[in-house]
């Protein structure tokens, strides 16, 4: 074994990695449970060694010995999300969840599963298929994404205007703090107004303050049937008057309605090989929704009414209805492959924010100004959660951009989206890409908030450090700005994964 390297000068917290440390690490896990982080090339993160427990017990004895050594450490789930919440350097050690994958219960009575922090959701929805049931969450990155990393990013996905954000489905979750002891609130009940709330001081903290090792989540019944409809629209206000009448619906209920730009749709669809008579691909956007019901026939029916009425209202608009598993699965498809994007523009800058339905529409014509006046040719691919304002915009280029670059698309895309009512990041989190757009737009208290329960819960800054907020003691030296360098405004890259939400 190898003595670990002092890192990087500049980080805040600075240590070598002892042996003695590694051996209690392979004491506690077992030692094919401690890797060096070469020879774990599928986790792929820079830190000097990736550890691997099963237990609860086993997650609050690591941390206590990193607290003991001031090694930082960063969880690891199913690494897609896409700030850099889970990248790592040297001098830390990645805690991965991965066999922490245990469905520990799924009570059809309660309508609630216990799960380890490393199922995935796919696993969940699988398990809670059998019953008849659904997580009530639903991402294209399903199959690796992890409950412990979706509850840490307070991620949202398709169906969070329906049924709500990440947080919502959460009743209860177990969490080992920084200083190891563990926190355990595994209520299955709705109602609990037992004194603070805390779970949720986990959800969305991005590792920063404990690392969630059990999540109790609510399910729903799981419809009977579904079906999934493709409308090609004039504008944004035909799309959501669309939704709303898909909303209304007494034949079934809205799952999803995701929309697709000009822009993105013809790339995904030429890039998929995709094309279809009943869907004209010059329309301005497209709209694709999903109905779930009892009869598959009769959604299908419902989705022939809604395009009847949509016509009406706006006679360009065009659509088609799948009538079969494979016509449905090739339209998802075009939404969720958005690694075509990538491949047109290797690592583009790809941003998640939020808008007010009602400011959709100028939102994105200021952008479009915006950008043009930043350069010529430059244009956004958008494409997202239509229903709950949640746009993905990935930009034309190649990343990473300059700085000035960055500045000057962030300026464009984040100003005045706060005063809007809006947000910069919508469901994807800070991680480590978004604390300068943090501190350059959010609420100063609600910032020194964050900083004091930061310090309350992990005063050594062992639990994820860098991500989310910067240095501990940023906003006490510098209450109205950063100090220079602080920002950690990095280049605008490509997230962790050519892929997107
Ligand atoms: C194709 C694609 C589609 C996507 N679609 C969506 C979408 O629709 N909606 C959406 O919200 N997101 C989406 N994402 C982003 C991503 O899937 C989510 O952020 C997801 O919640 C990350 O889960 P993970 O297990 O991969 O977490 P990771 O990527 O492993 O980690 C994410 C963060 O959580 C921390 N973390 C992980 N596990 C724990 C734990 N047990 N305890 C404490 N901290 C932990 C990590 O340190 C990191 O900061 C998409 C990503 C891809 C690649």
């Amino acid at each position: 074994m190898r003595d670990i390297a002092i890192g990087n000068p500049d980080a805040c917290v600075r240590h070598s990695l002892p042996l003695t440390a590694i051996e209690a690490l392979r004491h506690i896990v077992g030692v094919s449970n401690v890797r060096i982080a070469e020879a774990a090339p599928e986790i792929g993160r820079d830190a000097s060694i990736v550890v691997s427990p099963a237990t609860t017990d086993e997650v609050a004895a690591i941390v206590r010995v990193c607290r003991q050594n001031e090694i930082p450490v960063v969880p690891l789930g199913g690494g897609t999300g896409l700030v850099g919440g889970s990248v790592s350097s040297p001098d830390e050690i990645v805690l991965s969840t991965a066999r922490m994958n245990r469905i520990e219960r799924l009570d059809p009575v309660e309508r609630v599963a216990v799960v380890g922090s490393g199922v995935t959701l796919e696993e969940l929805q699988t398990a809670a298929g059998l019953h008849g049931l659904e997580p009530g969450i639903d991402l294209a990155a399903r199959g690796s994404a992890t409950i412990g990393g979706m509850v840490s990013t307070n991620a949202g996905g398709m169906m969070a205007f329906r049924n709500g954000v990440m947080r919502h489905r959460v009743l209860g979750l177990e969490a080992v703090l920084a200083d190891g002891c563990i926190y355990r609130d595994l209520t299955r009940v709705v109602k609990n107004s037992a004194g603070y709330d805390l779970k949720h001081l986990f959800i969305g903290a991005e590792g920063t303050l404990g690392i969630v090792t059990r999540v109790v989540v609510k399910l729903d019944d799981a419809p009977r049937a579904t079906a999934t409809a493709l409308f090609g629209l004039p504008s944004v206000d035909a799309a959501l008057a669309t939704i709303g009448m898909a909303l209304q619906s007494n034949a079934g209920h809205l799952r999803a309605a995701e929309a697709m730009w000009n822009s993105y749709f013809g790339l995904a669809a030429s890039a998929l090989g995709w094309t279809d008579a009943g869907v004209t691909p010059d329309q301005p956007i497209f709209l694709l929704m999903s109905l779930g019901g009892a009869h598959e026939d009769a959604l299908q029916q419902e989705f022939e009414r809604i395009y009847s009425e949509t016509l009406e209202r706006f006679p360009l608009a065009t659509g088609i209805v799948a009538s079969s598993r494979q016509q449905e699965s090739d339209l998802w498809r075009l939404r969720e492959d958005t690694s075509v994007l990538y491949r047109a523009h290797s690592n583009a800058p790809s941003f998640d924010v939020s808008v007010p339905l009602t400011e959709i529409q100028d939102y994105l014509e200021r952008v479009l100004t915006g950008f043009a006046a930043i350069e010529p040719d430059l244009f956004p691919y958008v494409f997202g959660h239509l229903a709950d304002g949640n746009l993905h915009i990935i930009l034309n280029r190649a990343g990473p951009l300059s700085e000035p670059m960055t500045a000057a698309v962030e300026d464009v895309l984040y100003g005045g989206l706060r005063d809007l009512g809006g947000s910069f990041s919508a469901e994807h989190g800070i991680g480590s890409k978004r604390i300068h757009a943090l501190l350059a737009t959010a609420d100063r208290t609600k910032l020194a908030t964050m900083e004091k329960v930061k310090k309350a819960l992990d005063d050594q800054s062992i639990m994820n450090p860098d991500k989310v907020l910067p240095c501990p003691g940023w906003f006490v030296r510098s209450p109205e700005r950063p100090a220079s360098g602080e920002s950690r405004r990095p280049q605008i890259q490509n997230e962790s994964n050519p892929t997107n939400g």
